[in-house]
């Protein structure tokens, strides 16, 4: 901490191993030093080096820190060890207020933090906190998080970079408009960017499809079309668009949980109407039945997606009752999304599903029926590259290039090379800014 390292010395280098810098080359090195924090010179440059600790990755691979772009860690901190998707049933699952205190919400947030270390997660989005949740049934998305979140940020306590989006109507409920203009107009937090950065605002425009709630132009087999959650004096359509209009005119992030594609067609609509706005790319938050002509309009917005394969696994059956065939079988685009270049990212929205994106990387395989090398790096891209993207963070995170951040997840075997569950390579070691958070030799 004394005093600025010479030149030629690092904190640490990696070697012995494969590097997968995901860079737009996709370059592969053998090496990668680190100081204060930073990359500062990969390969040879690296190995020429005076390191103060040496790290032998004994024929590891190293990719970059893993960023989960939709994960809600204080309900999974609170909830933990239980998931919605899990062998736990029902009479069994944590229901009511989940935390009580203060010391409850850090803890909730710390067990989060220990257990996204031990996967190599580096990055994640916490999608919504706010005093739209104040009263809201577990106690996890409240103010008093945010405070739990702002304490911790500023003790210094993080082992993963968050980004927060601000909640000023209820998880997965209605909101109402007044409430959400007087909301986005109250001013941010003071916090430091790189570990806890409040882009922006989530907004709740449907359902799911299993439940027939997700907004859809042509109607279910059962006749209905499910219906907007926003709520305001001139209609459900209004308030949604305003609250995006007032989101965006705000310099807001916006991401909107929409399923269905009239959910989606709306969300474009405003977003064409008044494009590039803000420093972070808008998105869909799962985005079910997103066509490929929305998904080829949302890329030229600068616009994009972030989806949850290992949902999809869970519940295509279910949905698929409701769809209809034909439906179900379009239903979540991974491939046209990816192959459109859309920024898109893969994520775990846990607890519903696991926060292992191992998992959800071969439910991504599943889904797009194939397993190559390069498909394998798209998908992983998915969860390192395109998540900085969506956090507006990409000039300094996403990549091990020189002069972005040291956030690495060492892995026992390359996921990159086909014919092998992802699931079944272990996490070696987590490093988050230049520091071991997990070692699993420890
Ligand atoms: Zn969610």
């Amino acid at each position: 901490m004394n005093g600025t390292p010479r030149g030629d010395e690092a904190d640490l280098l990696l070697h012995g191993g494969r590097i997968r810098t995901f860079d737009a080359q996709g370059s592969v090195v053998d090496a990668l030093a680190v100081r204060a924090g930073r990359i500062v010179a990969t390969g040879r440059d690296a190995l020429r080096l005076r390191a103060a600790q040496t790290l032998d990755l004994d024929g590891r691979t190293a990719i970059p820190g893993v960023n989960d772009a939709h994960l809600h860690a204080a309900w999974l901190g609170a909830r933990w060890p239980h998931l919605f998707f899990s062998e736990t049933p029902p009479h069994e699952q944590p229901s009511g207020r989940l935390v009580h205190t203060q010391e409850e919400r850090r803890d909730a947030l710390r067990r989060a933090w220990r257990l996204l270390a031990e996967l190599g997660i580096t990055s994640y989005t916490e999608p919504g906190i706010g005093p739209g949740e104040d009263e809201g049934e577990t106690g996890c998305f409240g103010t008093a998080m945010m405070d739990a979140y702002l304490e911790l940020h500023r003790a210094g306590s993080q082992t993963a970079r968050v980004t927060l989006l601000r909640l000023f109507g209820e998880l997965d409920g209605t909101a109402d408009l007044a409430a959400f203009e007087r909301g986005i107009r109250t001013p941010k937090p003071d916090t430091d960017l790189r570990w806890l950065a409040v882009t922006g605002v989530k907004i709740f425009a449907d359902g799911i499809p299993p439940m027939s709630t997700a907004w859809v132009s042509a109607p279910y087999p059962d006749g209905t079309t499910g219906a907007l959650l926003p709520r305001g004096a001139d209609g459900a359509l209004h308030a949604y668009r305003r609250m995006i209009s007032l989101a965006l005119e705000c310099g807001e992030q916006v991401a909107v949980h929409a399923t269905g594609d009239r959910s989606i067609e709306e969300f474009l609509r405003v977003l064409e109407d008044r494009p590039a706005s803000g420093s972070a790319p808008h998105y869909v938050v799962h985005a079910d039945l997103a066509s490929a002509e929305q998904i080829a309009r949302m890329r030229a917005v600068g616009a994009g997606f972030a989806v949850q394969p290992l949902i999809a696994e869970h519940t295509r059956a279910w949905a698929g009752a409701q769809l209809g065939p034909a439906r179900a079988a379009a239903a979540w685009p991974l491939h046209e999304m990816i192959a459109s270049g859309t920024l898109t990212t893969i994520t775990s929205d846990a607890p519903i599903a696991t926060p292992d994106w191992r998992v959800g990387l071969d439910a991504s395989l599943a889904l797009l029926d194939r397993d190559d090398a390069g498909t394998r790096e798209q998908l992983l891209r998915r969860v390192t590259v395109d998540p900085a993207r969506q956090d507006g963070a990409d000039s300094w995170k996403g990549t091990l290039e020189v002069g972005k951040v040291a956030d690495v997840a060492v892995l026992d075997e390359d996921p990159a090379e086909p014919g092998r569950a992802i699931a079944a390579i272990g996490i070696s070691r987590t490093i988050v800014d230049g520091r071991t958070v997990f070692a699993a030799d420890r």
